[in-house]
């Protein structure tokens, strides 16, 4: 089959649904999904059987999961929140291709909103607003309206293609990690998110959150000049960590990361001490997280910043006498790549270019979902999805021009990956 003329109605399809687009992201918008994702995973299963689709829907088993080394640590279990996948099976020799997007939002906090509110998917000036609009309800839009002019054209492909609607994303990719748990691959995998269709982001950091305790004494204030103040000591930390920051980024080198100022993120963001303004605290606690570049093991990095903070103690008198406890909780993320002469990288490169006529900027990202696959189903990754502003923030939206851009350049990505078997009968449902 030719591709070039299967490409012509694909991407005529795929023009002609900017009025569905804006639609179906106001439905999805308007659904909170930030305490469970229940409810908006059921208008993705809607919306597939309008189709004669039927997604493969299952409630992740916290059991399984919490067995697995990149197991995000979490006090709750999926009860009423399923994962979804949506299965294109190819015809047969050609390569398979995952899509992935992320059901959940972030919460909103009480800061009152430019346009509408958080729910209220307001469409001005080509955009979308809403809480989770561009973060990434515009993405999973994205890649459903692509899927459904496959459909619509009767576009059969050679090698598999499925999307993958997961949960809890934005609390570390327990979602993500159980659909690969279940058998869903592919020879690569593409995630939805709002990197902006000028960029294809194809690593992840390595992330690990830690707690540092530095226990005292409690007294009243007027046992200053006898009792320690342990806000003084873990101040001491706080600069031992910030030097660390410094040390850390000054030698970082990575072609990924030239884009980055901050390169290494690594800072305390919590303290916490003492109960009444005039006593002496017992304790301060204080917590951030530790990041590392791609080819960096995150639990070598773990030993060297523990040994640096030891030592920076060990320089205190008193904290020499009474060490700090340092410990890792919460999110704990492994740094991946995604080779740079990888296919995926290559043709998708080649298939953006027949698109627009450009090149997308290859960079690396923060800690993503995007380790999972590279790091547990031999599948080379990257985010590549719409543009938009103010994300996990007041005024949220997401600008749909660029989700039609990304849904061609990623229409066209699937017709050359997965290959073209066959094409343009109209389907008749
Ligand atoms: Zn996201």
């Amino acid at each position: 089959m030719n591709t070039e003329t299967v490409w012509l109605a694909l991407e005529n399809s795929i023009n002609a649904r900017r009025d569905q687009v804006i639609q179906l992201i106001q439905d999805l918008v308007r659904i909170p999904s930030f305490e469970g994702e229940g409810e908006v995973q059921a208008l993705i299963s809607k919306w597939w059987r309008e189709r004669g689709i039927e997604p493969d829907i299952w409630e992740p088993d916290i059991q399984v999961l919490s067995t697995h080394p990149a197991f995000v640590d979490v006090d709750y279990d999926y009860h009423g929140r399923p994962n979804q996948v949506v299965m294109f099976k190819g015809q047969g020799g050609g390569r398979s291709l995952a899509l992935n997007g992320h059901t959940d939002v972030v919460p909103v906090d009480p800061a009152p909103w430019t346009y509408g509110d958080p729910w209220s998917g307001k469409y001005i000036d080509g955009r979308v607003y809403g809480r989770g609009s561009v973060d990434m309800k515009g993405g999973l839009a994205c890649g459903m309206i692509v899927m459904d002019a496959l459909l619509e054209n009767d576009i059969k492909l050679m090698g598999d293609l499925h999307m993958q609607f997961v949960v809890d994303e934005e609390n570390g990719g327990n979602g993500t990690l159980d659909a690969i748990l279940k058998g869903y691959r592919g020879d690569a995998t593409i995630f939805l998110e709002p990197t902006s269709p000028n960029y294809l982001v194809v690593s992840s950091r390595g992330a690990q959150f830690f707690r540092i305790n530095v226990p005292g004494k409690e007294a009243p204030i007027e046992h200053t000049r006898t009792t320690v103040n342990v806000i003084e000591k873990a101040f001491i930390l706080f600069q031992a960590i910030q030097s660390y920051a410094s040390w850390r980024a000054a030698g970082a080198d990575h072609p990924l990361y030239d884009w980055d100022p901050t390169k290494i993120p690594v800072a305390v963001c919590k303290i916490q001490a003492g109960s009444w303004p005039s006593t002496l605290p017992a304790l301060c606690i204080m917590e951030g997280s530790l990041e590392c570049l791609p080819g960096e093991d995150i639990e070598l990095i773990k030993e060297q910043f523990k040994a640096y903070l030891l030592e920076a103690a060990g320089q205190d008198n008193w904290l020499k006498e009474h060490p700090p406890q340092i410990e890792w909780f919460g999110l704990r993320f492994e740094s991946a790549a995604t080779a740079s002469d990888a296919d995926l990288i290559i043709e998708f490169t080649r298939s953006y270019r027949h698109v627009t006529g450009n090149q997308p900027v290859i960079l690396g990202g923060g800690g993503s979902d995007l380790r999972l696959p590279i790091l547990y189903a031999d599948s080379p990754s990257a985010l590549f999805g719409p543009a938009g502003g103010a994300i996990h923030s007041t005024d949220e939206y997401v600008d749909i021009d660029t989700v039609m851009e990304a849904a061609r350049i990623l229409g066209r990505f699937i017709l050359d990956w997965c290959g073209v078997a066959d094409g343009l009968t109209r389907r008749k449902l």
